[in-house]
């Protein structure tokens, strides 16, 4: 029997596939055909059934669908260091939202490449930026540059400030001049990113975000939701993110935000909200009546001290059938690599744990769906876009390799990758780039992060 032709075979691999039976082979192999998974199988049979171009052994470490971060603030990555804490604003001259609002376009463009170039390293082949970067075009230049896929939205889509009142850090006057609180930009600006979507292959795609927090009137709400659904993409927005917030919107409102906004048509499944770290009973069953999806930061959560006042709900949210994935919000103090072992904590702590397995789902096919795009992205699966992570065998935490679920969940961290296929390419082989100089990249965005905060008159501090 003549053997089929395709471009790359992935053998020797314990292949976690994420399909709907959760099937794990052991050895097992993927074959890739241009931007696509061919075929995934027992490795003996595909050897037999193809003939690849190159072939890329995965020396018996684990193989799995690219994580997908669901919620990544991606130059926030940059304030590492910069800020012990962005919620004390006693603490320096200016606020988060200063920091956040003097970058320049190189800026955002070389902090967007570094995070890009971090997150393969840790096994991530997509993230979602919530709206918060200014120079999107840049930025999706860099991160095609280095080989990832993301899903962008217009900047900071707001038209009320109340709920700021909770959030000081959030709000100062420089944000404020350069996106400013007014629903006709909002509205106007909702679109603004689905262009992108006119190239099926393009790596970087639009959605709509709005910011959320209780910084949107009903009108601008219901034209978000409006524009998400007729251009067939999700809606993401922030909601009941920290203690106050829902006091403040409760007072304007007379209604619980989630409560609010399932009774304006807002909350369905094509809607994905952030956060819910403090709903009230009325809230909870919106969201489970509602079908809409949520994201869970639990490295958020912790920062934000609240784990003794808020009730831990997640895993419970996850067993009644709400869709959960998970998103690292800023990556101030880790990298999205810690989250699945965050989430494991918080569930812990909260008395309620997760299975590993509910947290690799969570990371890989509940990402692609808060992506909108389960058909194409979250698990190695024939006809599925073909990004695939081979994990190093010789990683700390690698071993005993008897239970690869529980290690990719949580042992296998930053640094743990070999090789990284995006959309059929290699973007990362034996632990380097195939795309960008990385070391380059470190260098330029310390000095940027360095400029950015001599600007502002802060220490980034002790720079080289
Ligand atoms: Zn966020």
């Amino acid at each position: 029997m003549s053997k089929s032709p395709c471009d790359i075979l992935i053998c020797n691999g314990q292949v976690l596939t994420m399909d709907p039976a959760r099937t794990i082979l052991s050895p097992g192999a993927v074959a890739v055909k241009g931007s696509r998974i061919l075929d995934v199988g027992p490795d003996a049979e595909l050897r037999q059934r193809y003939d690849a171009v190159e072939t890329l052994d995965a020396e018996g470490a684990i193989v799995h669908p690219g994580f997908i971060d669901a919620h990544n603030h991606i130059v926030h990555t940059t304030s590492r260091g910069v800020f012990d804490n962005i919620f004390d604003i006693d603490a320096l001259p200016v606020k988060f939202a200063d920091l956040k609002a003097g970058v320049t376009d190189y800026d955002e463009s070389v902090a967007t490449a570094m995070a890009a170039v971090e997150m393969l390293h840790s096994g991530f082949t997509m993230f979602i930026e919530p709206g918060s970067l200014f120079a999107t075009d840049a930025a999706a230049e860099a991160v095609e540059r280095v080989g990832m896929r993301a899903l962008f939205a217009a900047p900071y889509l707001w038209d009320r400030r109340e709920t700021f009142d909770a959030m000081p850090a959030l709000e100062s006057d420089s944000l404020m001049a350069r996106v400013p609180i007014d629903r006709d930009r909002a509205i106007s600006q909702l679109d603004a990113e689905l262009h992108r979507n006119q190239d099926p292959e393009a790596l970087v795609r639009g959605y709509v975000a709005i910011y959320g927090v209780g910084t949107a009137s009903p009108e601008l709400l219901q034209a978000a939701h409006a524009c998400a659904r007729d251009n067939n993409v999700r809606l993401q927005l922030h909601a009941s993110y920290a203690p106050g917030e829902g006091d403040i919107y409760r007072a304007i409102n007379s209604v619980s935000q989630y409560v609010h906004l399932h009774e304006l048509g807002v909350l369905d499944e094509n809607t994905v909200v952030v956060h819910a770290n403090l709903l009230d009973d009325d809230e909870e069953a919106a969201v489970e009546q509602s079908g809409c999806q949520l994201v869970w930061c639990p490295i958020t959560f912790f920062s934000l001290g609240i784990v003794r006042t808020a009730v831990f709900k997640m895993a419970q949210r996850h067993r009644r059938g709400v869709r959960v994935s998970l998103g690292v919000d800023g990556a101030f103090d880790c990298t999205p690599a810690e989250l699945m072992f965050a989430a494991h904590l918080a569930a812990r702590a909260g008395d309620d744990p997760l299975h590993p397995s509910a947290l690799l789902e969570m990371q890989t096919i509940n990402g692609a769906a808060a992506a909108g795009l389960r058909s194409e992205l979250g698990s190695l699966e024939p006809g599925k876009r073909a990004d695939i992570v081979l994990r190093s065998p010789r990683a700390a935490g690698s071993y005993p390799a008897n239970n690869p679920v529980h290690l990719l969940a949580l042992t296998l961290g930053a640094g743990s990758v070999d090789t990284v296929l995006v959309n059929g390419e290699v973007v990362l082989r034996r632990g380097r780039s195939t795309r960008v100089d990385e070391l380059e990249i470190s260098h330029a965005v310390t000095a940027s992060v360095a400029a950015r905060a001599r600007r502002l008159g802060i220490n980034s501090g002790p720079v080289p």
